[in-house]
Formats: C-alpha cells, structure tokens, sequence
C-alpha cells in the first residue's frame, strides 16, 4: 500500500523556494538543488532506480528546505532515502568512523591526552586527509576524559532527594567531549528543583543517518526508544535533551525516516530551553547575577526546523547583564560529519563565510548556539569561544 507521506513529493507546486533557501545550491553547481534533487527526480527515481544522481552526496540534511515549502513536502527525507534505497553503497571506512560516535567517543576519551594530542598532529592530519579523505583543513574535536555516563553514576546519589525528576538524554557530546555542559544541565535544572536522572543510551544516529548507514541508525534508535520508555514510566517524567541535533533525531527522524514507533516517548521529549522556558512560565526562575558580557546567537539548522529558536532566545534574553544580538539566520555549513569530508570541505567553507563575517562585524565577548556542531564550526573559523545557552544560564545562576 502506497503511504501518504511517501509521495509527499507529489505536493510539490514547483515554487523553486526550497532551491533558493537551500545553503548547497547556494554555493556550488555540483548540487542541483532540492526541487530536483527531491520531487523531481523522485518521480522518476521510483519507476527507474538507476536514475539516481551521484550529486545527492552533497545535500547535507540541514532541512532548510523543509522549512520554507509552503506544501509540506519531505524535501530532505526524500533525499536521505534515496541516498540509502536505490545508490550501490561502496563501504567507505571514512564514513564509518565518522558516524561510529560511541565506539571513536569509547577509545578516544579512554586515552584522551593522547587522542588529543595525536589529532592536532601535523602528520597525522595529513594521513587522516590522504587516506580517509578526512579534509587536512578541519581539526576533529577534543576528547574529555573518560564519560559524562560515568561521571554521573558517580554522583547519581546527589539527585536522589529531588521530589520532581527529569530524565536527560546527554548524547555522544557530552558523553565523550564535554562533561561541562552536561554539568551546567544539572546545575540548572537542580537550581529549578528537578533532579536528573541518566539512562543508558547510544548515539541518537544523526551521524550515520547522514551517512547512509539507516540500519544501525535504526538499531540505535530501538535502543534508545526502550530505554527511554523504561526510564519514564509509570511516570509524568520529561525527557530533555541539550542537543539540538539529538532532540531532532528523537522526535522527528525516528517516526519519520526510520518509520520507528515513539508514540510513548514522543509526548515527553523537550529539547532543554523549551523545557527551561516552560519552567520560567510557570513561575520556577532561579536566582540570577548579571553577566555583563555581549553575545552573538547563531540559531542552527536542526532547532529551525523545530521551531525552538525562540525559546533559545528568550531564555537568554531573561538573563541579566547579557548584550544579545542574533545573527541572520543560516546554515553554518559543517553539518555534522559533512563539512569534515574533503570532498565537502570547500562547499562546508563557502556556506559559512557569511556567518563567520557576521560574527567578526559584531565583535562579541561570546557567540552562543544550541548545537555543538556548529560551535566547531564557528570556533574553527572565527577567534571566537561558543558556548551553549545553558552553559551561559548556569554562569548567571546564584546557588
Ligand atoms: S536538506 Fe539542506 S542541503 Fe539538502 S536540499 Fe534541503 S536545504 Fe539543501
Ligand atoms: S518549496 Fe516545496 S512546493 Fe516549492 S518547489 Fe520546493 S518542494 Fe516544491
């Protein structure tokens, strides 16, 4: 039986809107861009698989398509499908590694002194860019030491006398990267008497969702909807998650493009400004010092689609002493593990040279966004530190 929401293409007015919003198109002739690249083609591509176009590659999911069609076509899901369904995958080694979070995040925080030190190698990033293909430009992100998972384990019994709980779903970030913003998660939310609670999960599957890899994303996304479902039951517990990115992934990749059930989850999951906005509301608004510090808000792709910048917004505006200018809202063109491949690299560049001339005109103290992709994007690109809007919340809570 044909689903409806699989010949979404046959929506299309053929406006050309999604084409003019679309970042790639804007920067390069390799991509034809999303009218094509995803009604059009896929009218044909159904009757004739072997019309795949090789130049689906560089589509990198950013879903600013999606945003703009005024008949709801599922522009970018189109195009991750027809990535996955009809191209003849050739194993790539780069692209695996890339999207294995969890078994890089495990080894590379295990031995993180000497994963961090190695990345940062000359050589080695000439190796990474010669054989792997992993662009010599790009620099891979820090490791922290050890878990977040672990970290909070060992001081789970800090949360124990919170009456209200919340469970946190942390991600490959804060799980192998930055302890800190996990850290300032729980300041916050303890400051505003919830409690937190960490179950066991896997990477959202973002990563190799982008990479084509849809049967371990789903695989992962099985994992992590079980559970979730176990850590909330029987109870009015909120799932909240400080990645925009991840959040994403939960509501909306999971039922849509991986045709996953989250029927029970769904209804709980709040990316965490949302959250915090909705606490603010009802009255639950810590004690806060100014900051005294000028910010520049770069909103990203993934937290455009879901309509959640504003509550990204307005939490910061609630924050005293803080000078907040919002930057244009645009694709900052690393997306993920997109702008890390070396054939993506200079397309990765080109989209956020205007982004990166934003901030440089502005001259902050501080850009902040809700995606960590992004910030290494930014901080790659710009002599500018990112932060995350919770991050900056939990510096002006008194406790
Ligand atoms: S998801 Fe982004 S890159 Fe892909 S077609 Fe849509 S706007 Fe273009
Ligand atoms: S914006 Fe939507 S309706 Fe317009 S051309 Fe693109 S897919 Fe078609």
């Amino acid at each position: 039986m044909i689903k409806l929401e699989n010949i979404s293409f046959d929506h299309c007015i053929k406006c050309t809107v999604c084409t003019a919003y679309c970042p790639v198109a804007r920067v390069t002739h390799l991509y034809p861009g999303p009218k094509q690249a995803g009604p059009d083609t896929e009218r044909l591509r159904i009757k004739n698989p072997n019309l795949l176009d090789e130049s689906l590659k560089y589509c990198n999911n950013c879903k600013r398509c999606e945003i703009t069609c005024p008949s709801d076509v599922k522009i970018a899901d189109i195009i991750q499908n027809a990535k996955w369904k009809y191209s003849r995958r050739k194993f790539r080694l780069r692209d695996f590694i890339l999207s294995r979070t969890d078994l890089t995040g495990r080894i590379a925080s295990l031995i993180s002194p000497v994963s961090n030190f190695l990345i940062r190698l000359f050589p080695v990033k000439f190796f990474l860019d010669l054989v792997f293909k992993i662009s010599f430009k790009k620099t891979l992100p820090e490791y922290a030491r050890g878990t977040f998972h672990h970290w909070f384990s060992t001081n789970r019994s800090t949360q124990e006398h919170y009456k209200n709980k919340a469970v946190y779903f942390h991600g490959c970030y804060v799980n192998y990267n930055d302890h800190e913003l996990g850290k300032d998660v729980l300041n916050t939310l303890n400051a505003m008497g919830f409690g937190l609670e960490v179950t066991e999960e896997k990477c959202c599957g973002v990563p190799l969702i982008a990479n084509s890899f849809l049967n371990q994303a789903k695989k992962n996304a099985a994992f992590n909807i079980d559970s979730l479902e176990k850590a909330i039951q029987g109870a009015d517990r909120k799932i909240i998650v400080s990645s925009s990115s991840c959040t994403f992934a939960l509501r909306h990749e999971y039922p849509g493009l991986l045709e996953m059930d989250t029927s029970v989850i769904a209804p709980h999951i709040e990316y965490i400004t949302t959250f915090l906005y909705k606490q603010f509301l009802k009255g639950h608004i810590p004690n806060m010092k100014p900051l005294n510090l000028s910010a520049a808000y770069h909103s990203p792709c993934h937290l455009e689609r879901m309509g959640g910048v504003i509550y990204s917004v307005e939490i910061l505006r609630m924050i005293p002493g803080l000078d907040l200018r919002l930057l244009h809202s645009e694709c900052c063109g690393i997306s993920g593990t997109y702008g890390f491949k070396k054939e993506c690299d200079q397309i990765s560049q080109d989209i956020g040279s205007d982004l990166f001339m934003q901030i440089e005109s502005i001259n902050p103290d501080i850009v902040i966004t809700d995606c960590e992709t992004c910030k290494w994007q930014i901080e790659m690109n710009t002599p500018y530190k990112v932060l995350h809007p919770v991050s900056i919340l939990s510096k002006a809570i008194v406790s």
